[in-house]
């Protein structure tokens, strides 16, 4: 019998695993220096949570099961209902606003495909208790950090829009049927243009309406990105003859660009009016992150959710959050040659010549570990051309061999692994030979997340 994961399920191997962990430590690491607290919630909660946020259509795309209390559990598949839940069970003693930064893992039942898997992990950023469009700069800013910070400068594009101003759009097309205008547009990338066409004709546009919005997306898709894009769209959309939401939306947008212009953070960023995410739960600015030759789905996704927390009980707080997906940064980040492609070689593998000094090879390690070493020896006794060769698939930087002529006269051997050169050094000072040995060298591989980038 032979076992393999589930289905959309990774194992991660050596040295990714540990690649993977710098590559988080680097998003913890700006999340931490733009002031979010972090905060971790349960894998396992009950199914309700998300049903009151999403209905119950969501119980099709969770691992739900009914516990042996008889309980109707889920593994989550957001983080955001129990973030929610969290500050609801603080906002008498959390003074607002908070900023909260989570690491989770999530599951969800989907078709696994390029970038789509069942188990994934987020990083997500939420702020709670701001009404204005400061909060969407903060994790706009925040995640420019995060992708700068990973070495992705000018990899990728920031798609911008507000859900009432596709309120507003579907009030100046006079559409029947907004939520299914919605669920078109949300489907849009998934569609051939004759079924997004007929999809809106199911919604209740006319043909000029279709006509009319086809152009406005097209002018979006052509626009430049930055603030002169959107003040070029935002012009046509002044002709459309907006509801009062729809140009509230549009409002808020252009303060957001506005204050995005003067952080410098606005070119990146790309109106488009075409955008949903999803079809409930958002009430204003919604936002993706885009690699910028377009290959990839979206690298993260958020916007503003002002009516969730009073949906769980929590009084009415504004908020609104960001969530970073692993798979696709990982993918990005590869194809960009920035992956962390780091082994994780040993600093010192301890042999021995003769199995009488296996013990000191213990000692020794032990010593090497605690002053900050990685340090490891054979565990098998076997002779010294097998341990050299254990050494080398270990990537050792160093082999020191304990051997019995040196040892009768207090020193050891130190052979740097890269060049092949080897010193009689004395065991006291083995730790500043191995130091002055590992500073001659460089770091290890090439930079990766945890290098200054400067940004
Ligand atoms: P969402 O929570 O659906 O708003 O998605 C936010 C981000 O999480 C996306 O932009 C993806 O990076 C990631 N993501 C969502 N679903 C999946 C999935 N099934 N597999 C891999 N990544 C995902």
């Amino acid at each position: 019998m032979s076992f393999q994961p589930l289905k959309g399920f990774r194992d991660f191997l050596p040295p990714d695993a540990s690649n993977r962990a710098r590559v988080i430590a680097s998003l913890r690491e700006t999340a931490r220096r733009a002031g979010f607290e972090e905060v971790e919630t349960p894998s396992l909660e009950s199914l309700e949570l998300f049903k009151v946020k999403s209905g119950e259509g969501i119980v099709e795309e969770t691992f739900s099961f009914t516990d042996k209390g008889g309980r109707e559990v889920t593994l989550v598949p957001e983080n955001t209902p129990s973030v929610a839940r969290l500050l609801v069970s603080r906002i008498k003693v959390e003074p607002l606003p908070v900023k909260w930064v989570a690491f989770c893992r999530l599951w969800r039942y989907e078709d696994p495909q390029s970038g789509r898997t069942r188990e994934f992990s987020q990083c997500s950023l939420d702020i709670f208790g701001v009404p204005g469009v400061e909060a969407e700069l903060e994790l706009l800013a925040t995640a420019s950090q995060m992708l700068e910070g990973l070495g992705l400068q000018g990899e990728f594009v920031f798609r911008l829009n507000d859900r009432r101003l596709l309120q507003g759009l579907s009030d100046a097309l006079a559409v029947k049927v907004p939520e299914a205008f919605h669920r078109a547009l949300d489907r849009r990338e998934k569609l051939s243009p004759r079924e997004f066409d007929q999809e809106l004709e199911r919604a209740g546009l006319s043909p000029e309406g279709r006509e009319r919005l086809g152009g406005l997306f097209d002018r979006a898709e052509r626009a430049p990105d930055g603030t002169a894009g959107f003040a070029e769209v935002r012009s046509e959309l002044e002709r459309w003859g907006l509801s009062e939401i729809g140009t509230e939306g549009l409002r808020t947008l252009e303060e957001l660009y506005a204050l995005g212009e003067r952080a410098g953070h606005a070119p990146t960023w790309r109106f488009d009016p075409s955008l949903v995410r999803g079809l409930a739960y958002y009430t204003g600015i919604v936002f993706e992150a885009y690699d910028r030759k377009g290959e990839l789905r979206a690298l993260f996704g958020g916007g503003r959710y002002d009516k969730l927390v009073e949906l769980f009980g929590g009084g009415s707080v504004p908020a609104c959050g960001l969530a970073i997906g692993d798979v696709r940064l990982e993918l990005l980040l590869r194809r960009r040659g920035r992956w962390p492609e780091r082994s994780d070689g040993l600093d010192v593998y301890v042999a021995t010549a003769d199995g009488a000094l296996r013990e000191e090879a213990l000692t020794l390690v032990e010593r090497l570990r605690r002053r900050g070493f990685s340090a490891d020896r054979d565990l098998l006794g076997r002779p010294l051309a097998r341990q050299m060769r254990d050494a080398s698939r270990r990537s050792s930087a160093f082999v020191v061999l304990l051997a019995p002529k040196e040892r009768e006269q207090g020193s050891l051997i130190l052979r740097n692994m890269r060049s092949g050169r080897q010193d009689v050094v004395p065991v006291a000072s083995l730790e500043d030979a191995l130091a002055a040995g590992r500073a001659a060298e460089g770091p290890r591989g090439p930079a990766g997340p945890d290098a200054p980038s400067g940004a």
